[in-house]
Formats: C-alpha cells, sequence, structure tokens
C-alpha cells in the first residue's frame, strides 16, 4: 500500500464527509482549527470501529455477497492527485483471476445511510483503486445498530460528485472564502458550529 506520510494531502476523507454534509463544516474546521472540540459522537464512533473489527473476523464475507476475499484493517491511503487521505475501517481484496476488485468498508454507529457517508466510502473507493490498480466498482457501509451492509455503487456518477466536491474543496481552501450554509437547516439544530452561523 501506498506510503500515506509521504504524500502531500490537504485534506482527509472525514473531511470530504464533512464537506457534503455541510461545507461549512469543514470551512470552520480548516480555518478555525482550535475552535472544533472532541464529542462524545466521535469518541464513541471510533470505540465502535475497533470493538466491529474483533466481530469482523468471525463474519461470513457472505454479508457483502463474496464468496472469496483477503480482509485488512485499518488500511491507509492517500494520493497526491485528489490531495486526500486516510484510513480505512476495512479492505477486502478480491484477487480471483478475472474477478479482482477492491472494496472499502466502512463501519458506521448510525442507522442511516446518508449521501455524505456515502461518498465517504466511495473516496475510499477512488483511493484504493489508484494506488492498487485494482477496480473499486463498490463498496460497503456497515450499519453497526442493524447489523447491515448498505452497498455503495461507485459509478460513473458517483465519481462526477467525488470529484465536483474535492474541486470545490480545494477552491474553498485556496480561497479561504466561507461556502454558503446548508439548505437543510434541520442539519443546523444539533450543529457543533451553529454558534458561529449567524445567518441561520
Ligand atoms: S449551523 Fe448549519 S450552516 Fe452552520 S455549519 Fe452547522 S450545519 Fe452548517
Amino acid at each position: 500500500m501506498l506510503d500515506a506520510v509521504a504524500v502531500e494531502a490537504p485534506f482527509r476523507v472525514t473531511d470530504l464527509k464533512d464537506w457534503v454534509y455541510c461545507p461549512r463544516i469543514l470551512y470552520y474546521a480548516m480555518c478555525l482549527p482550535d475552535v472544533r472540540p472532541t464529542t462524545f459522537k466521535m469518541e464513541a464512533g471510533a470505540d465502535a470501529g475497533k470493538a466491529e473489527e474483533g466481530r469482523e473476523t468471525r463474519r461470513s464475507l457472505k454479508t457483502y455477497g463474496l464468496k472469496e476475499g483477503r480482509r485488512e484493517f485499518n488500511v491507509a491511503v492517500a494520493s497526491e492527485r485528489y490531495g486526500l487521505r486516510g484510513l480505512v475501517d476495512m479492505v477486502v481484496w478480491v484477487e480471483s483471476p478475472g474477478a479482482e476488485e477492491v472494496i472499502a468498508v466502512d463501519y458506521k454507529l448510525s442507522e442511516v445511510a446518508g449521501v455524505h457517508f456515502q461518498m465517504q466510502v466511495a473516496a475510499y473507493g477512488l483511493l484504493l483503486e489508484e494506488a492498487s490498480g485494482l477496480p473499486a466498482r463498490r463498496g460497503f457501509l456497515y450499519e453497526i445498530p442493524k447489523k447491515k451492509a448498505e452497498l455503495v455503487s461507485i459509478n460513473g456518477r458517483m465519481r462526477d460528485k467525488l470529484l465536483a466536491s474535492l474541486e470545490a474543496m480545494h477552491r474553498m481552501l485556496h480561497n479561504e472564502s466561507m461556502p454558503a450554509p446548508t439548505p437543510n437547516r434541520n442539519k443546523c439544530l444539533a450543529c457543533e458550529f451553529r454558534r458561529f452561523c449567524n445567518d441561520v
């Protein structure tokens, strides 16, 4: 795997997830880096991911519709081209001749596979594809409370959306310009940055 530390990549894949949820969250995190607290949700998510790794080794790959594959946990990936780096909870390497592919799996405490989570998995796929040369056609969100794997298709539409988001993120960082608030104001109700958004 690529040496993630050696690659110039200003954004983490979790930054992309935040950007898709609300671009301002990433703006505050990058331009006011000292204000973001470590929330209970973040700590609980990290602990749950570690616990899930143990359960995963006993779980059949049928959960992901696979007959065979090699599992690898906590895989670091990075890309200078995309300016993106991350740590994938689990990667399944399918190495059967003629059917090779690489599949990213991300564990979530959430019961809803929101579009920001889907794009996070797709971004891991893109980075793994670039590093390994194997195609990333799909990934999975493993919803821990439901014990269910949700398929994420890494199709042309998803790739276009990813690239458009990455472009906009790099533009925001370069210009240090504050993005518009999310149009879905329900997201603001429990947002940790709400006190900074005087216009919502
Ligand atoms: S309060 Fe709303 S607009 Fe502001 S960062 Fe949070 S979600 Fe985005």
